[in-house]
Parts: structure tokens; sequence; C-alpha cells
């Protein structure tokens, strides 16, 4: 999968391409990501890529020449043009559905703004799928960007090794819930103990724990996400114990 990314502060990526998993992904050819600077195409004897916004306010728009040269530009170095997307705070927000859709593309160009962000004709030039990481605002779209090239690697076939799988990950799956909780070692830590069950070795009572388990976290903690979602086989061999105090009961 090929990212490019389209932004006025490359060097922002320089530590996160290094490290882990993503660094990983690259030296073996799975992911390839390319840096473009869109001051590069700025046209004037100053380079500016902002200008002061028609009727007034504070802060500085993106030049909609610049950018939409800079795309165009970095969309021809591919024969796969990709999928456009502009990250803003106005745009779809992300979710787990959302980087699905993304991860199966072989390529993706992500439009990192600045300042008070994109003159509007950007986006009517352009047509970019526009994305949010959520209802706040950042300073710019490189955090947003990683973001998406974080969630979406994880995705792709062979980025992951066999010890870490997406398969059970929180809002993955059919029903989206979030996972069970997890233990490691040591067994104790200050009189909190592991579930007896995890320790038993016996994988058909430990899936049926994990299952209680995420149903309950999910419901305790994301009701949300059970609308609409539960399949009844599922609530009617749910324990019938109390709401109060269930995650005790079922850490046994
Ligand atoms: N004035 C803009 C508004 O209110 O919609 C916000 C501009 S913000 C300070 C500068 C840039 O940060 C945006 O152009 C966008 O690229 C990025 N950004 C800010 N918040 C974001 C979010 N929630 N999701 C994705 N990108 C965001």
């Amino acid at each position: 999968m090929r990212f490019d990314l389209v932004t006025l502060f490359p060097e922002i990526f320089t530590g996160y391409l290094g490290q882990g998993l993503l660094k990983r992904a690259i030296d073996r050819g799975l992911v390839d990501v390319r840096l473009h600077n869109l001051r590069d195409w700025a046209t004037d004897k100053h380079r500016s890529v902002d200008d002061r916004p028609f009727g007034g306010g504070p802060g500085m728009v993106i030049r909609v020449d610049v950018a939409v040269a800079c795309v165009e530009a970095v969309r021809r170095l591919d024969p796969e043009p990709g999928r456009l997307v502009m990250l803003t705070p106005q745009g779809r927000r992300l979710r787990q559905a959302v980087v699905e859709e993304l991860a199966v593309e072989r390529r993706m160009i992500l439009l990192c703004g600045r300042y008070e962000g994109f003159d509007e004709r950007i986006r009517q030039v352009l047509q970019p799928d526009e994305v949010s990481l959520g209802d706040f605002v950042l300073n710019g779209g490189e955090v947003a960007a990683m973001a998406v090239i974080d969630a979406a690697i994880r995705l792709v076939p062979g980025v992951l090794g066999d010890e870490e799988s997406n398969q059970t990950d929180s809002f993955s799956g059919a029903e989206r819930l979030l996972e069970f909780a997890q233990y490691t070692r040591p067994r104790e830590f200050r009189g909190l103990e592991v579930p007896p069950i995890l320790l038993g070795g016996d994988h058909q009572a430990i899936a049926r724990w994990r299952e209680q388990n995420r149903t309950l976290r999910t419901r305790q903690r994301r009701a949300d996400l059970l609308e609409n979602q539960i399949p009844k086989e599922r609530e009617n061999h749910e324990p019938r114990i109390a709401e109060a105090g269930r995650e005790e009961q079922l850490e046994g």
C-alpha cells in the first residue's frame, strides 16, 4: 500500500516512519510512504502557500492554486491515481469501518491542512474524501494522517505478525464490540489476580469467558455499540446476574 503525504511539515513524520510496525512494514516492502512538501509548489518568490481570508478574519488560508498543482503532480507520480483523503475536522469521522474501506486502496494521498484550513475551492476541484479524526480541532492534519496510516496498515495483509492479530481488536469483526480484558504476568499484583479461568488451559471456557467479557465491557463502556447488534442467542446465553458487580462475577 502506498501513501503520499502532502504536508507543510514533512519533518514531523521522520520519527514516526522509523519506528515499530510501520518501519517493519516499509522495510518488508508492504507499505511505501512518500513525503511531499506543499511549499515546493509555491510559485512566488516568498514561496507562499497561504494568504489572508477574503472577507476578513483571523489566520491564513491554504491557497487553491498551490494545493491543486501539488496534488495533481503527486497523483501523476504513479499510474494508480489512488484515493485523495483530505484531513479536516469537517469530514466524516474516522471509525474502524472507514479504516476498513480505506485499507483496500492500493494508494492513498493524504492532504494535511494547517492554519485556518483550506480554500473551499480545493474541495470543489479535487473532490477529496474528507476525513476527521474527531470533533476537536488540531493544529494540523499531520497527526490525523498518522492515525489514518497507523490504523490502515494494521489491515494490510502481512503487516501484523501472528502474535498481533486484528481479528479480536475493538470495533472489529461483524459485531464491532470492544475487546475483552487482557492479562499477562505477574499472576498477582497488589492483590489483583488474573481471572483463574485464563490460567486453566480450557480453551473453550476461555473463549466463552472472553465472549462474555467483551459484551459486558461494551455494555458498561460503550452501550451505543450494542444497539441493534446483539444476536438473540448471545443475550440468552449471558449469565443472569445482577448488573452491579457483574464484572467481578464474570472474572472467575
Ligand atoms: N478552521 C478550521 C475549521 O474550523 O474547520 C480548522 C483548521 S485546523 C486549525 C488546521 C488543519 O488541521 C485543518 O485544515 C486540518 O487539516 C487539520 N485538522 C484539524 N482538526 C482536525 C480533525 N479533527 N481531523 C482531521 N484534521 C484536522
